[in-house]
């Protein structure tokens, strides 16, 4: 095998998949992470009231990839658990998102009894667009003015400090429209599952192989390039290449944590916020699986505060994704440099600047380590 190892910088997800897949191969892996932990913002920890909570909000593992499942599920034990979520409205009634049936009832004082009634209920609000050009268009043409600016419109100005006219369409159809009562979050997706003992574990799992050598605290410089033979990086492109085509911006959040001494009497771990208050959304760690431990003290909520990553000590969470593709294709511009380089690849969230989930994420980084590898 080489002499020279592999350099992966950051310990999240894209890393981890990379570092495991070239360790089995016969590589040997450096690991490196500017944070003092491994998991990336996966990262979670049990919290002094002996409540897991996910130090970068709320992580949901949901997916239809079989190969992306059979490969998480090799470094630690999972349970199903699927997501759901309220939102709450003015009057302070709850009403499930995705908006379905019993959404539009709740909100309209409605009694649809069935997905007939309901789509052609919707079909009568609806602003029909053949190809919308942005979040708005797409919205109203499927659900109209009024859910779109009750569900969508503030909870987005305060994610994205944009109105819906500036957003691109792929960021809000993240979340589906069902005309039926399915209220999962995440509907269709096959698998959907939670680490019984948390992300943090399963990475201590991934990590753990004769191959990988872990370093935390440990910034990247270019300088250290010259020892490897090839650079897996998850840095942001544009800081990579000292912004030379220009800055790549992200939306960050400030996690705010509180205790109660009572459990919320909530029915689903997570209510997002449709009003003009700063936050976006409230979760209730103890209404996950396997995450209010024995003997916790507390019941552990986080409120998450949307902001620019520049106010949040530059923690980049969220790329920008504009309906006029502005941030996308600068991004194209920062690949097309990279790709003049055969020793450095580009991975995760913040190395090609896209709105990834974690299946995703890890979906793209065990297909990238194995092209690269044939291609070796
Ligand atoms: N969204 C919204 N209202 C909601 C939930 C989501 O307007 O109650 C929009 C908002 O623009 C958000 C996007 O849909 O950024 C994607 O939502 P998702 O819940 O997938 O965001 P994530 O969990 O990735 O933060």
């Amino acid at each position: 095998m080489n002499a020279k190892p592999i350099l992966v910088v950051g310990a999240g997800f894209a890393g981890a998949c990379y570092a495991r897949t070239l360790a089995e191969a016969g590589h040997t892996v450096r690991v490196i992470d500017s944070r003092s932990h491994i998991g990336g913002n996966a990262y979670d920890e049990i919290d002094r009231n002996g409540n897991r909570i996910h130090r970068y909000g709320p992580h949901l593992f949901h997916t239809s990839n079989e190969q992306v499942v059979n490969w998480v599920t090799r470094f630690g034990e999972w349970t199903p658990y699927e997501h759901r979520v309220d939102a709450l409205l003015a009057d302070g009634q709850l009403a499930p998102l995705p908006v379905n049936r019993t959404t539009i009832n709740t909100v309209f004082g409605e009694s649809l009894t069935d997905e007939h009634e309901v789509k052609a209920f919707l079909e009568r609000r609806a602003i029909p667009c053949e190809t919308p050009r942005n979040a708005a268009e797409y919205l109203y043409s499927k659900i109209g003015t009024d859910l779109t600016d009750l569900f969508f419109r503030p909870y987005t100005k305060k994610m994205w400090l944009m109105d819906l006219e500036q957003v691109d369409i792929s960021v809000v159809s993240r979340v589906q429209i069902r005309y039926d009562d399915e209220d999962r979050y995440f509907p269709g997706d096959k698998f959907q599952i939670m680490p019984v003992h948390g992300y943090t574990s399963i990475f201590e799992r991934i990590f753990d192989h004769p191959n990988i050598e872990v370093a935390l605290n440990q910034p990247f410089d270019k300088a250290m390039e010259k020892d490897y033979l090839h650079c897996f990086n998850s840095m942001p492109i544009d800081v990579y290449f000292d912004n030379a085509l220009g800055e790549l911006p992200y939306r960050s959040i400030k996690f705010h944590h509180s205790t109660r001494d009572e459990a919320a009497d909530w029915k689903r771990s997570v209510i997002n916020f449709t009003d003009a208050r700063p936050f976006t959304r409230e979760t209730a760690w103890y209404l996950l699986p396997h995450h209010r431990q024995p003997g916790a003290t507390g019941y552990s909520h986080t409120l998450e505060e949307p902001c620019d990553y520049r106010d949040n000590n530059l923690e980049r969470y969220y790329p920008v994704k504009t309906a006029d593709m502005r941030y996308q294709n600068v991004y194209k511009k920062y690949a097309e440099l990279a790709d003049r380089r055969d020793d450095i690849t580009f991975i995760g969230r913040c190395g090609t600047y896209q709105y990834l989930d974690m299946h995703q994420v890890i979906n793209q980084s065990l297909m990238g380590a194995e092209k690269w590898l044939k291609r070796r």
